[in-house]
């Protein structure tokens, strides 16, 4: 897998061999020490950081390992409900584990908050710590803990009279703030906060939060929940689970963008070159199943839209089209409209190409941040330069923004959560925001604020 992920410089076979007759012909040793030594050659940013190269690696070693042992090894980190999690680094395969074993909250001691897997986490409502310095270090296992997402916080031993404090506020009820109208017209157009979910518990939170619809609803949760391929009708059960609580509210799926620092241990050829739509073209036995279960969807969940993540060429929307066409007359219905991720640069330049193979467009903040910036979003090593609010990125959301269909781009991605951001996205031309269930309210609140 190493090889078909772009990683063939790293893998030699000589060494798995030498590995492989100093552990006696134990594979599950040889693969965990292998990885262990490329990973180890491929550098260490500073404070025992991994560069995102590593952590591929590294997280290779792991799914290996998983398949060799018929488990996942990250289960054996999380040895009961109520732990918290304490690791390193989160990676993508992690989040898992995490579906079946649901740690109370999770400290990690590396890792950028755009990352996936802090991304796929954070979509399973685990309150998570980024960042935290010399957490593996300094806390032993068995430690009693307190997480404060909301504060930032972790308390190590807290007192018994913290606990107690902890508990009464956890058990009082929350006054939610004011409510807001739903949707307000800005400029003459509509302007719609929806939700970034990925089970039917956040979707069902979303729809509590009074959310205009779904976002952003991304296939990778289902697939790696599943951990294989998926046929087309269980593509069908677990999204409708997931669609259900919404209601007849419109609902954008994005189609399975898995490659680069997202691989599925199923897939070949999962290498950054190889992401998004770009892996959907190369395996049509991953597409079409996606494409004909959401053609059959659209009848019962009428507001349908479907997503392309990571296009860069019109010719990649052309080729969805063509397919979502075939689906829709093999089933007899019109095709769902169809949408275009724009989360490169060559993508937001020439997004007037793209308008003519779709019929909306989504920002995504955290890739266009990324590759505007030349900063890995995995990588806290590059989080200087990893700023969702640079100029070079406004500039280009506003350049998508005028193009020929104002009025219909949505943002997702971190820099549609972030309160003071929204009045500048609003001058620029964002007309809808996709952000976590939790967030609805206070978007809502900025957007009216600024009406
Ligand atoms: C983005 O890139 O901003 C986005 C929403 O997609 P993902 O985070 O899934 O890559
Ligand atoms: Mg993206």
């Amino acid at each position: 897998p190493l090889g078909s992920r772009g990683l063939g410089d790293v893998y030699k076979r000589q060494d798995m061999q030498d590995e492989l007759r100093k552990n006696g012909g134990c594979t599950a040793a040889a693969v965990r020490s292998s990885c262990r030594k490329w990973a180890g050659g491929l550098g260490q940013v500073s404070d025992g950081r991994m560069p995102p190269k590593a952590m591929l690696v590294t997280d290779i070693g792991k799914m290996l390992l998983e398949s060799l042992a018929g488990s996942h090894p990250s289960a054996e980190l999380i040895h009961a409900k109520n732990n918290i999690l304490v690791v390193d680094h989160l990676f993508v395969s992690d989040v898992v584990a995490l579906h079946r074993t649901r740690p109370a909250a999770i400290v990690v001691q590396h890792g950028h908050p755009a990352s996936h897997g802090l991304i796929l986490a954070r979509e399973l409502e685990i309150p998570i710590l980024c960042q935290v310095r010399d957490a593996t270090r300094l806390i032993d296992p068995g430690t009693p803990l307190i997480v404060d997402a909301d504060q930032s916080c972790v308390m190590v031993h807290p007192s018994s009279a913290t606990n107690m404090q902890r508990e009464f506020t956890e058990l009082s009820p929350v006054v939610p703030g004011p409510e807001v109208a739903a949707s307000m017209d800005i400029g003459g157009k509509t302007v719609r906060v929806t939700a970034d979910v990925g089970s039917p518990a956040t979707s069902t939170q979303a729809a509590a939060s009074g959310a205009d619809g779904i976002g952003l609803l991304r296939m990778e949760s289902i697939y790696m929940q599943a951990g294989r391929a998926l046929h087309v009708d269980e593509i069908i059960r677990r999204l409708a689970d997931i669609l259900a609580p919404m209601g007849d509210k419109p609902a954008t799926v994005r189609l399975l963008d898995a490659g680069g620092d997202k691989p599925l241990p199923y897939v070949e050829d999962c290498s950054l070159n190889c992401r998004g739509v770009r892996l959907l073209a190369r395996h049509p036995e991953l597409l079409f199943p996606q494409l004909r279960a959401l053609v059959k969807l659209s009848r019962d969940f009428g507001q349908l839209h479907v997503l392309v993540p990571m296009v860069t060429l019109s010719e990649d929307m052309r080729l969805v089209r063509a397919a979502l066409e075939r689906a829709a007359r093999r089933e007899g219905v019109a095709p769902p409209p169809l949408g275009a991720m724009v989360e490169n640069p060559a993508a937001a330049l020439m997004v007037g190409e793209l308008w003519e193979w779709c019929e909306f467009i989504r920002i995504g903040s955290n890739d266009l941040t990324q590759y505007v910036m030349a900063a890995s979003r995995a990588n806290p090593a590059a989080g200087d330069y990893f700023q969702q609010t640079h100029p070079a990125v406004l500039k280009l959301i506003g350049m998508v923004c005028r193009s020929e269909h104002a009025g219909l781009i949505g943002l997702c991605g971190s820099l549609a959560d972030q309160t003071d951001m929204v009045p500048q996205l609003l001058q620029l031309g964002i007309r809808e925001f996709t952000v976590p269930p939790h967030s609805i309210r206070a978007i809502r609140r900025a957007v009216a604020e600024y009406g």
